[in-house]
């Protein structure tokens, strides 16, 4: 539905009262509908198995939360300074849609102190008011999970891991990962200072939109993307000769996990990322098919100040967020993750009345069987015409006779692969039929060569 033009908003404009205005979505917003969402179900259920495989749970949050929450992401961020949707309520209370989900998930563990490690998952829309372009928009959509409660490398790599497994799962194979190490408050402070010296001495090098970040956040200055600024970050100092030992090792342990399962990665010494809290490992994993103003479908961290931050003891976490519509973006430009559209199996052409179309569609679905039928009495011709648009393998046609009699006519329609088929129509007693759809569909998947049986899976 995304993009379809549909009929001008011209009732406001001719001044007719009783006409109706027709409303659009919000710019950079987006309907999802199918064909499209059948892949954001199947997007879905890949992430969930791998996330419930390693051991993640479900979190939800609120859309809105305390405008307080999402300033701890840092007052000077982007996302907290200009791109935040804000409102007060009906009491007055200062409220933002949410930007992003760490500083929420935090908000929860220092509310809820549950047991830790805590591994949860999350997934949901984001709101950030940008210029809408391609792969940007105002309402987007992530994917997320964290660990909270351990500062154990390991639990680096098994969240990075479980991106990059996504990413595989997918079909995606140009998606490098890229990974920096911003050690801990002594290098930051340490590496800080450095930057500030060499900034200063350049600062007639760097673009002026960016001069003011000298000051208030030399850090940002390195993940500009404006040229000019762009080409005194990459002869700046870099951070990863400012790492403590504790730091370096802790780094060095992540690259070794990594390695070990098969992970590739590079080093990039510019990688910082946005929130404030950042502290050791921080990755992101860019798309080469991307335009470089978006390409960054995935990108995370560790945050051992953020849960303090918002209340709770100080607790360790790292996490990633990626970005669903950048991710499609990326299969499209990859050429993979196509989800065909589920369709019927079996279709129900009733021309005495309904009724058993209404039935049979019921008990079929409650056997598993994907079974559907056409509305409103429609004309033989036109349901059968309904019936081979469907795609369904079967049709089951019930007229005045079978009604009478009850029975069932079992039209084999294509195999499941497509094909033409055969394969001879039978009447059948309607107690009798899910036996001869058995067979009907052992016959047809046989024909196919697909002897797995995996489009009658609800008879087997
Ligand atoms: P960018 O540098 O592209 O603005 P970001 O650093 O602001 O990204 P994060 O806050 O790390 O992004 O969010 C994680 C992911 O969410 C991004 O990598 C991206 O895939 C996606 N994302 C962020 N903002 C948007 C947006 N406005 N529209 C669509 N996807 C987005
Ligand atoms: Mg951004």
């Amino acid at each position: 539905m995304t993009g379809t033009p549909s009929e001008p908003a011209q009732a406001a404009a001719s001044g007719d009262a009783t006409a109706q205005k027709a409303f659009r979505t919000p710019i950079g917003t987006h309907d999802l509908a199918p064909p499209e969402s059948d892949r954001w179900v199947a997007l879905m259920g890949a992430f969930i198995g791998l996330a419930d495989r390693a051991g993640f749970g479900y979190l939800q949050t609120p859309i809105f939360e305390d405008i307080g929450v999402f300033a701890r992401i840092g007052e000077g961020t982007d996302v907290v300074g200009k791109e935040m949707y804000e409102f007060f309520d009906r009491s007055d209370r200062h409220l933002a849609l949410r930007p992003e989900c760490t500083a929420s998930v935090c908000r929860a563990f220092a509310q809820h102190r549950p047991t830790t490690p805590w591994k949860i998952w999350y997934q949901g829309p984001f709101f950030r008011y940008e210029a809408p372009q391609a792969g940007r928009y105002r309402q987007f959509h992530q994917i997320g999970a964290e660990t909270l409660g351990t500062d154990d490398a390991d639990a680096d790599v098994e969240i990075i891991a479980l991106a990059a497994d996504f990413f595989a799962a997918l079909g995606l194979a140009q998606v490098p990962l890229v990974l920096n190490s911003m050690g801990d408050a002594d290098t930051r402070a340490a590496y800080g200072e450095a930057l500030s010296v060499y900034l200063q001495r350049r600062v007639g090098d760097v673009d002026s939109e960016d001069r003011d970040k000298i000051e208030r956040h030399p850090l940002r200055i390195l993940d500009s993307k404006r040229e000019a600024t762009a080409a005194v970050a990459a002869e700046a100092p870099q951070i990863t000769d400012f790492l403590s030992p504790t730091t370096a090792a802790h780094f060095e342990r992540v690259r070794e996990g990594l390695d070990a399962l098969g992970v590739s990665h590079e080093v990039d010494p510019k990688l910082v990322r946005g929130l404030d809290y950042y502290t050791r490992t921080t990755f992101e994993f860019r798309a080469a098919s991307l335009d470089a103003a978006q390409d960054t479908i995935c990108g995370g961290g560790r945050y051992n100040g953020l849960v303090e931050a918002l209340g709770g003891p100080p607790t360790p976490g790292i996490g990633f967020a990626l970005g669903i519509e950048r991710l499609l973006l990326a299969c499209d430009a990859e050429g993979v993750f196509e989800v065909p559209t589920q369709r019927a199996e079996v279709w129900v052409v009733d021309i005495a009345g309904g009724a058993a179309a209404r039935d049979l569609t019921h008990d079929l679905r409650s056997v598993g069987i994907r079974a559907d039928r056409a509305f409103d009495d429609r004309s033989m011709r036109a349901q059968m015409r309904a019936a081979d648009r469907s795609g369904a393998e079967i049709a089951l046609i019930v007229g005045p006779d079978e009604a009478g009699a009850g029975t069932v006519t079992v039209r084999p329609l294509r195999r499941p692969d497509g094909g033409s088929t055969d394969e001879p129509q039978r009447t059948v007693a309607r107690t009798d039929l899910l036996g001869t759809l058995r067979t009907v569909f052992d016959a047809l998947n046989a024909a196919a060569g697909d002897t797995d049986g995996s489009h009658s899976s609800g008879l087997d």
